[in-house]
């Protein structure tokens, strides 16, 4: 796989061999933990790859558009080989992969940013003019816009139910995998599902603009540096448990000490057991309930700031973001 380089974007090299751009120098730092970090999210991501292929792969599918959606499939999981490269991009994602960040929110994490970030350069690139993409690929247009965004929504319920099924993994849900075993869902997955519909929506009309765009790669610059600017926002929220500084274990001992002490005898065993239990689950539940929420708020947090960024373009007169002939016209009489 081959990259355009950022500090020249004429050249193209491959920089996960750790080689310099053969024009610069420049030489790309990758994030070792990359593989390890993703995991979660790769484990779903070639459960949606999948079901991607099974719907391009349909018999009413026209082979153009097959080969448009193979296009894109390729051009997304590219761009996510990528986070592994690309200084702005890691500089988000670290902010999910620390200790003691709940993994539902780290993988809530990866996924808002491949989709209001990756997925609209790459459909934008599919329908504009361009020769080939940052990985030196051809692009592959749909036979129309219009069929093209009806293949595109026709994936929408898909992430639902991969959604569902990986709640049930210990790899996605951690410890909650057994309640979701039970409820063959949950509820922290499921809100993530509704703002990847969103996300994925919004991304196509992105992509539109970007397309067309005369200022694309600003435009595309912006974009990250709001996402990225969203993301630290909402890490900073104090009811966000991925802030927290204290260790669950250490705040259990905490709990455990201050019931073992303040009165629960131990010729009451049972009694005992009974408060140790309630007040790992009250925690518990504390962290799941409050985990939600960030994943929620993050998703709101981005789609806003993913809309800002081509809103604010379209207000500043000094930037154009349409040619001329493709801007409409004000209507007559
Ligand atoms: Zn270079």
């Amino acid at each position: 796989m081959s990259y355009r380089c950022p500090k020249c974007p004429a050249a193209v090299y491959v920089p996960d061999s750790g080689r310099a751009c053969w024009n610069c120098g420049e030489r790309a730092e990758l994030w070792q933990d990359f593989s390890t970090a993703t995991t979660a999210f790769s484990a779903i991501y070639s459960d949606v790859t999948g079901r991607l292929r099974a719907i391009a792969s349909r018999p009413t599918v026209q082979d153009t558009n097959r080969q448009w959606f193979d296009y894109l499939i390729h051009g997304f999981h590219d761009q996510y080989l990528a986070w592994q490269w690309k200084p702005d991009v890691r500089a988000y994602l670290l902010g999910f992969h620390r200790a003691r960040v709940p993994r539902l929110f780290s993988l809530s994490g990866d996924v808002y940013l491949h989709i209001s970030y990756d997925l609209p350069r790459v459909i934008a690139t599919s329908l504009g003019n361009v020769p080939a993409d940052d990985f030196g690929v051809i692009p592959r247009p749909p036979s129309s816009v219009e069929d093209g965004s009806i293949l595109y929504l026709a994936a929408t319920d898909e992430f639902f139910k991969v959604l569902d099924k990986h709640a049930v993994s210990y790899q996605v849900s951690g410890l909650l995998a057994l309640p979701a075993a039970i409820a063959r869902s949950l509820l922290a997955l499921r809100v993530l599902g509704f703002w990847v519909i969103a996300l994925r929506n919004a991304a196509w009309i992105h992509a539109q603009v970007l397309a067309k765009s005369v200022v694309r790669d600003k435009l595309e610059e912006s974009l990250i540096t709001s996402v990225r600017a969203a993301a630290a926002d909402a890490l900073k929220s104090p009811w966000n448990p991925a802030r927290w500084s204290i260790p669950t274990p250490q705040l259990l001992a905490f709990f455990l000490s201050f019931v073992f002490l303040g009165g629960a005898s131990a010729s009451e065993p049972l009694t005992m057991i009974a408060v140790v239990v309630a007040v790992i689950a009250l925690y518990s539940m504390s962290v799941y309930a409050l985990t939600v929420r960030s994943i929620d708020r993050l998703g709101r947090a981005i789609y806003n700031a993913a809309n800002a960024v081509f809103e604010s373009a379209l207000s500043n007169e000094t930037a154009l973001i349409l040619p001329p002939e493709d801007r409409p016209r004000p209507l007559a009489g």
